[in-house]
């Protein structure tokens, strides 16, 4: 039986409060996979198994895949879909809710990656769940609408730098890899996704404080159209004007314009005595 007749016979039916587009493109598959550059010592997190068309591709290449789904629903067809791929266990619960660390525990692998195609609202806080929770992930592919992409990928002085460019990009190398046609997937969806790869950091330069260096990246974009004069007022400004000039920058720049290497130096020299 194929997967759509496996869905049928479920009386599956597609939700778009967990943004179901299931990717149907066998060739968009495969381009997803090899960039991820999947290792038998790998274990892949995939988040959004829906009807496993590229779990199943994961689970040739991986050591093991943990897939997580929303949809309880999926539960009685994905059985069927992934009885002979052993190597593949799916938790069906929210992933925002669940504990990393803990669910990882009983797997042994050299390599941990995540991939994901997903409602572009969960992106974000998905990222920040494996930054925050200190998760050792060697990449993240992710699918996202394509406005989206650009954001991860913006670069200094365009309208989609900010403080999520700069908190992101502090741990990886982002790269927007392809475009997706919104013909690709089922149901159809209005938008058109790109596949980003984001490539941890290897030798990263660090903040001294790293919540200072947040809190002052967080600060600086409060007001976009306001100078770093008046978003960092709180601060000594003075510090913060002397280190800027050592970039040729001064306080009246605005943080679109300030790069992440400027930053944690302004952060370093707010935690000097
Ligand atoms: N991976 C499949 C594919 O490429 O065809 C499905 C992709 S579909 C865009 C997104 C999937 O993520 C859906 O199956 C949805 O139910 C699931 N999902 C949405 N929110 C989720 C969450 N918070 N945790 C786990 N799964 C979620």
């Amino acid at each position: 039986m194929n997967t759509k007749d496996i869905l049928n016979k479920n009386n599956f039916t597609f939700k778009k409060k967990f943004g179901q587009n299931f990717l149907l493109d066998q060739n968009v598959l495969n381009n997803i996979v090899d960039l991820a550059e999947i290792t038998k010592d790998t274990l892949v997190i995939e988040i959004g198994v829906g009807a496993a068309a590229l779990t199943k591709k994961l689970s040739l290449k991986a050591k093991n895949v943990l897939g997580y789904e929303i949809d309880k629903t999926l539960k009685d067809p994905l059985k069927v879909i992934l009885d002979e791929y052993e190597n593949v266990d799916v938790v069906y619960d929210d992933f925002l809710n669940r504990n990393i660390k803990q669910d990882l525990q009983k797997y042994k692998y050299d390599n941990l990656m995540v991939v994901a195609n997903l409602p572009y609202y969960i992106t974000t806080p998905i990222i920040s769940k494996f930054i925050n929770e200190k998760i050792d992930v060697s990449k993240i592919i992710v699918m996202v609408q394509n406005e989206v992409a650009d954001r991860f990928s913006a670069v200094i002085g365009s309208k989609n730098y900010n403080s999520l460019t700069i908190f992101l990009n502090y741990y990886f190398d982002i790269k927007k890899a392809f475009m997706v046609s919104r013909n690709v997937f089922y149901p159809k969806p209005n938008v058109d996704s790109a596949v980003v790869l984001f490539n941890k950091k290897k030798n990263k330069l660090k903040a001294i404080d790293e919540n200072m260096f947040f809190l002052i990246v967080r600060k600086a974009f409060k007001q976009k159209r306001k100078t770093l004069k008046n978003n960092l007022k709180d601060f000594d400004i003075d510090k913060i004007n002397c280190t800027l000039n050592k970039f040729g920058k001064d306080i009246n720049y605005r943080a679109e314009n300030i790069t992440i290497e400027e930053f944690i130096e302004i952060s370093n020299e707010l935690i000097k005595q």
